[in-house]
């Protein structure tokens, strides 16, 4: 009997503690205003807010987290980069790779194989020739841009998911993951906060925005899209999304001019210059940013009429074209969901 009563107690104990833990996890209310940090990383200004009540040494694990991931793929630490190893490698020997430079250059694969080309993860050599974004940018000679066009060809990088090995087939030919790791880091970024205990976030790297939960005030975010012809962080619009990444590639986000003409960096690997197809801009909405930041450059490439094909053909992923001439088209899931705050766009 005396036993009996011993265990009611504990059970009473514990059923005590344990809704004490649920009140007190629901007691903890969200920021109104955001523990926020910055850092530059991958060559952008990162920046992250977070609206929970939490040890903020966790926004530094997050930023570990993206210097990790750009260490291994950047085209500009020869030390710490497995990018530069693959380059190096090219028409000589294999190279093994991390899982993470693994999976990256294969989401580059499979969104070259996807556009069939336009976009083309053996870009390297042509982003070099011209080095947009950097003082050194120059317009190339003719022929240049025609002997450089030779090395790019994404059917020419050869892989072996079962053991990470990689190898381009010919000599001078290069990866650049530009249009595609920025979406990665956000992704694990996000992954680390998630994992520590964060519920309402938002994450900026460049053009690349990932959201956490909602809103601390229960409703979902209200994300700006940018306006291509303006400086950034000025919106012609604006989205209500949650727990999803909006990357965006433009035109205008890099480019230099000479001779009144502009220059920008996202290259149509057929011509070997900067694509022209009237689009100003593609902005993606979608769970992971590794697949916006594939899927807008993708489409940019791609044009309006094909780039609309590809997204209907993605469920769960949606676009916003603008044109150069300020129209806006909308992938059919985001049909009523953009509101527009500048009246010169016009919804098509
Ligand atoms: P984003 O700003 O994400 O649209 O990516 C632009 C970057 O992608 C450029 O700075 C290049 O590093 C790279 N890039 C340019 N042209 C292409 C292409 N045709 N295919 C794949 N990557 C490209
Ligand atoms: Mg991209």
């Amino acid at each position: 009997m005396r036993n009996f009563f011993k265990l009611i107690s504990i059970a009473l104990m514990l059923i005590i503690f344990l809704s004490s833990c649920s009140i007190n996890k629901k007691d903890i209310e969200p920021l109104s205003i955001p523990i926020v940090k910055t850092n530059f990383l991958m060559g952008t200004i990162v920046e992250v807010k977070i609206y929970d009540n939490i040890d903020d040494s966790i926004i530094t694990k997050a930023f570990n987290r993206i210097s990790e991931i750009e260490e291994k793929m950047t085209i500009n630490n020869a030390e710490t980069s497995e990018i530069i190893r693959l380059n190096n490698n090219a028409g000589n020997k294999e190279t093994e790779l991390s899982s993470d430079t693994f999976y990256v250059l294969q989401k580059g694969l499979h969104y070259s194989h996807l556009s069939q080309g336009a976009f083309d993860i053996t870009i390297g050599p042509l982003v070099k020739l011209w080095n947009i974004g950097t003082d050194s940018a120059t317009v190339p000679q003719n022929d240049l841009i025609d002997e450089t066009l030779r090395l790019i060809d994404y059917k020419k990088l050869s892989i072996n998911p079962s053991i990470h090995i990689a190898m381009l087939q010919n000599t001078n030919m290069k990866v650049d993951l530009g249009a595609i790791a920025k979406g990665y880091a956000a992704d694990e970024a996000a992954r680390i906060l998630r994992d520590n205990g964060v519920e309402h976030a938002i994450l900026y790297l460049g053009g690349n925005l990932l959201t956490i939960g909602r809103n601390p005030n229960g409703s979902p975010w209200k994300i700006g899209i940018q306006d291509p012809f303006s400086n950034r962080g000025d919106f012609m619009g604006i989205v209500n999304i949650d727990n999803k990444s909006v990357v965006t590639s433009g035109t205008y986000e890099r480019f230099f001019e000479k001779n009144g003409k502009k220059y920008h960096h996202i290259i149509n690997p057929k011509t070997g210059y900067p694509v022209e197809n009237n689009l100003s801009s593609v902005s993606i909405i979608s769970d992971k940013s590794i697949d916006g930041d594939g899927l807008s450059t993708t489409l940019l490439l791609l044009g309006l009429k094909e780039g609309r094909n590809v997204i209907e053909s993605l469920s769960g992923i949606e676009a916003v074209f603008i044109t150069n001439d300020k129209k806006v088209y909308l992938s059919s899931g985001l049909d009523g969901k953009l509101q527009i705050t500048k009246s010169e766009f016009k919804l098509d």
